[in-house]
């Protein structure tokens, strides 16, 4: 119930408002958010870089409704892309963007436009732009745009999601040389009609989605907290004779970080989905809610500001 009251929350805007201002909502934030500006997240991503660790920067900016905010996100990630090649960051640091971002729902090409600019502002910086995928409803809007992307910009990867019922297939049909597929569970909700609804079934999804991923030529970018996924990824990548450049893990900022050093000492390279920006406080919401103990840690701090 606490998870639903939280998600519910992360929806409202004047809730937003509010706790966003938050002193408290502001330092569990900074568990999880580089910051607020670019500059943060370029500042976080080289500390990471230091201790051995790639990222996948996203710009977290206000829901797009019109074309100038579409565009505005887009001139976000230049700028953000100028400062990673500045930094001298382009080997370790790429970004992640949604296609929603980019204006979607306001006109799927224009989206497929400015996806397009952040592509080439990626290749310019001397890295690369991973696909974020959305609602069941976006999917091959998702994968479309990346077949078309990927004609000038062969390196843009996708996220894909163990939890829908067709991943497995589109694991396969995504299985060649130079392709850059993210396989995560799933973050939203959706029905059963195209998603798998326990626990149990998703991660069998996920390993069925691994099998294809790992046993074919394409670099799987494993992103999962999951010990027991994780412990099973290892062991496939070691029969399908993957080493460790072959393929990577990717896990949230400020989600098991011990795993991820742990991971990074054994050789494997390990991406760092790292968000900042303004509005940060739905995605906050939305990290808390995933886990009970950190829902209940929202929910003291909401009762009892100090
Ligand atoms: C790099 C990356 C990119 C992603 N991109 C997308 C995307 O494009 N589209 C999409 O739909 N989803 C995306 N996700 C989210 C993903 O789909 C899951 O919702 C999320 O990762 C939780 O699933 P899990 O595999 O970690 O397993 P879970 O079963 O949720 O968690 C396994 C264990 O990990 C730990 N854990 C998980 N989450 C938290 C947390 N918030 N705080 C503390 N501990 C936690 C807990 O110990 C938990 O028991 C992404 C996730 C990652 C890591």
């Amino acid at each position: 119930m606490l998870r639903s009251a939280i998600l519910a929350a992360s929806r409202s805007a004047r809730l937003e408002s509010l706790l966003s201002k938050a002193p408290f909502s502001r330092d569990i934030a900074r568990r999880f958010i580089a910051g607020e500006a670019g500059a943060d997240a370029v500042r976080v991503a080289a500390e990471l870089a230091a201790d051995g660790l790639s990222t996948t920067v996203e710009y977290l900016g206000p829901e797009t409704t019109t074309e100038e905010q579409a565009q505005a996100t887009r001139d976000e990630y230049r700028l953000l892309l100028r400062r990673i090649s500045e930094a001298g960051l382009a080997e370790s640091a790429e970004v992640s963007v949604k296609l929603s971002a980019l204006g979607r729902s306001v006109d799927e090409q224009l989206a497929r436009e400015l996806a397009r600019d952040v592509c080439a502002a990626a290749a310019d910086a001397g890295t690369t732009v991973t696909l974020d995928m959305e609602e069941h409803t976006a999917t091959d809007t998702v994968i479309d745009t990346l077949e078309k992307l990927r004609g000038d910009y062969p390196s843009t990867g996708v996220a894909l999601q163990a939890y829908l019922r067709r991943t497995e297939a589109d694991c396969r049909e995504l299985s060649f040389a130079g392709s850059r597929v993210r396989l995560c569970k799933g973050a939203y909700p959706e029905p059963e009609s195209v998603a798998w609804q326990t626990a149990l079934d998703v991660d069998k999804s996920f390993v069925r989605c691994l099998n294809a991923l790992l046993s074919g030529p394409s670099y799987p970018m494993v992103a999962t907290h999951d010990a027991r996924l994780i412990a099973i990824a290892e062991d496939r990548a070691r029969w399908f004779d993957r080493v460790a450049g072959d393929f990577e893990f990717q896990m949230l900022h400020g989600v098991r970080p011990a795993e991820q050093s742990r991971l990074a000492a054994e050789g494997y390279t390990v991406r760092i989905y790292l968000p900042y920006g303004p509005h940060w406080y739905g995605y906050l919401a939305r990290r808390l809610a995933e886990r009970p103990a950190n829902a209940a840690f929202l929910g003291r701090s909401l009762t009892n500001r100090r």
